[in-house]
């Protein structure tokens, strides 16, 4: 089976990169698509963010990347994925989450949303924050990929 986890990855961070390792022990190929979320405007463009994620899933052979201007139904649809994947943190995550999980049923009624819970130590973390921190130049090693702390830096150095 082939799932997809959407997203914005703006930049990617680890609680996303978990929820990657565990997806892909749980499908036969799992595509991590890069959406545009309406909601938000992006730091890295999709080029940029693809170069991060790619890097940072390099040792995953069931996994690969790619990004998609439309609706995560029609992505899901293009890569023949037959389960949407998206990650919980906080309750507050859950009713945006559950609405949109309805609305993609709506959409497409033969692809499913399964949830996976954050690990505990991810709990907190968002892109947003990174970024933040990255901007006003706190530590940000435990939360985001080498490479990307290098791509954050270059940005507010
Ligand atoms: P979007 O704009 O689509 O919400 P994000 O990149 O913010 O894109 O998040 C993509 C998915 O990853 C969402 O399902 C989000 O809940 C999940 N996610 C983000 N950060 C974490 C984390 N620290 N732990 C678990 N899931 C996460």
């Amino acid at each position: 089976m082939i799932a997809l986890y959407p997203g914005s990855f703006d930049p990617i961070t680890y609680g996303h990169l978990d929820i990657i390792e565990r997806a892909s022990l749980m499908f036969d190929e799992l595509v991590v698509a890069i959406l545009n979320n309406p909601q938000k405007q992006p730091t890295f463009d999709a080029v940029q963010r693809q170069q991060q994620i790619e890097l940072a899933i390099a040792h995953l052979t069931n996994t690969r990347v790619t990004h998609f201007p439309g609706l995560t139904v029609d992505c899901a649809r293009q890569h023949k994925a037959q389960v949407i994947i998206r990650g919980l943190r906080v309750l507050s995550d859950f009713e945006h989450e559950l609405q949109m999980a309805h609305t993609n049923k709506t959409l497409a009624a033969e692809i499913e949303t399964i949830f996976l819970a954050t690990s505990n130590e991810y709990s907190f973390l968002s892109s947003s924050a990174v970024r933040e921190i990255a901007r006003l130049g706190g530590p940000i090693a435990h939360l985001v990929p080498t490479h990307v702390i290098t791509d954050l830096k270059a940005i507010w150095a």
